[in-house]
């Protein structure tokens, strides 16, 4: 059985999009058969994963609204490991058009289940808000990741995310658990960045991911190439972090990597 994975902060700009794409492309570079959903109707996973959003109709919304099959969404991207459901930018209505359904916080949970027979890894793209759609992801994954930035502010709506998850536990998903807190786009010159580092640690302890994931350029310029970092800088600094937090990931839940 496959695990589900959310990526998930209410902030913009921490690094989720650059996390869900570049994690699930290691995973897959791992070997392990991984799907990304990009549950974000800016579609920055999409398009960053070589698809144009324009040319795209049916998202995971359809499938929670319109319940069309998921198997007939999914797409393939340039690494043979890693499939995409896409998203699109027409549907930032579907939250309004879900609201009168029954038991619309566990839509998504319905459509993916039956994938985790194909998939190791499911990592799901959040946007940055708490809505019905993250409620949903939240509610069909098994763990969450939490990317925070070494940056001013770093722990600004974090309590009220932590707050949610427990929100979620107790009334939805009682297995939910916290895969990790992430620190991302650290920049080791940075005093601020290094502070950001202890506190986070200081605070959450053992919750925290022990890789870093750099601040790089190449992160943020792969996007527009339509490949992850490790398909277009397979040696850069934020590749190979990507690469060893799949690897943490993987051995922390118990599974061997190809090639270790
Ligand atoms: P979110 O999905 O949380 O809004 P993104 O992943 O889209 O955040 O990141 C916000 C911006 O920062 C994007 O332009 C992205 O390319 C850039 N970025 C993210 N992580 C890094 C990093 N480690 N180094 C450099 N730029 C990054
Ligand atoms: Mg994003």
């Amino acid at each position: 059985m496959g695990k589900i994975i959310a990526i998930a902060n209410q902030k913009g700009g921490v690094g989720k999009t650059t996390t869900a794409m570049n994690l699930a492309a290691s995973l897959a570079v791992l070997e392990f058969k991984t799907l990304v959903i990009d549950a974000d109707p800016q579609a920055n996973t999409t398009s960053g994963l070589g698809h144009d959003p324009k040319s795209i109709n049916t998202s995971i919304y359809e499938c929670m609204v319109d319940e069309i099959d998921i198997n007939e969404i999914i797409l393939k991207t340039e690494l043979e490991y890693l499939d995409l459901v896409p998203s699109h930018i027409d549907l930032v209505g579907a939250e309004v058009e879900m609201i009168n359904l029954d038991n619309r916080e566990e839509k998504m949970k319905g459509v993916i289940s039956d994938l985790r027979d194909k998939y190791d890894f499911i990592v799901i793209d959040c946007s940055p808000s708490l809505g019905l759609i993250t409620i949903n992801a939240l509610t069909a994954a098994n763990s969450v990741i939490i990317p925070v930035q070494c940056e001013y502010f770093a722990l600004e709506g974090l309590g009220k995310l932590l707050n949610t998850i427990k929100i979620i536990q107790t009334r939805l998903n009682p297995d939910l658990e916290i895969e990790g807190i992430l620190l991302t786009m650290y920049d080791v010159r940075l005093r601020l960045s290094n502070q950001v580092v202890e506190e986070v640690r200081l605070h959450f302890k053992n919750m925290v991911f022990e890789t870093i994931i750099p601040r790089n350029v190449r992160l943020s310029e792969a996007p527009s190439f339509g490949l992850p970092a490790i398909a277009f800088d397979a040696d850069g600094k934020g590749a190979i972090a990507y690469l060893n937090l799949a690897s943490e990931i993987a051995q922390k839940n118990g599974l061997q990597k190809v090639n270790s």
